[in-house]
């Protein structure tokens, strides 16, 4: 099993396997970030990722968490509540075309 040299801030280096890493990468955002629970502290440490780390850690068998660009778009107004639901479900039973209310004037 390949093992991975990974540094803790507290411990110094320590050795992790392909399973205790977990890379996440934001494609889109520009960024990703590889974390890991140090085998003698204990503490979860997650540090930067670039490029040539994300192919390193990857190419090792660390599976890659794709954070999805909807996670990363801008959103406004306030977020729906459980009273929209029920105001869209009430509606949806006395409406059966449902496309031409939605369209962008
Ligand atoms: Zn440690």
């Amino acid at each position: 099993m390949t093992t991975i040299k990974a540094t803790c801030p507290m411990c110094g280096d320590v050795d992790l396997t392909p399973a205790d890493v977990r890379l996440t990468v934001a494609e889109a955002a520009g960024w990703a970030t590889y974390t890991f629970k140090c085998v003698s502290c204990q503490d979860l440490i997650e540090k930067a990722a670039d490029n040539e780390v994300v192919a390193l850690l990857s190419s090792a068998g660390v599976l890659i968490d794709n954070v999805p660009d909807e996670v990363l778009e801008a959103h406004h107004g306030r977020p729906i509540s459980y009273d929209d639901v029920l105001d869209l479900a009430l509606w949806l039973e006395t409406h059966d075309i449902i496309v031409p209310h939605f369209v962008a004037h």
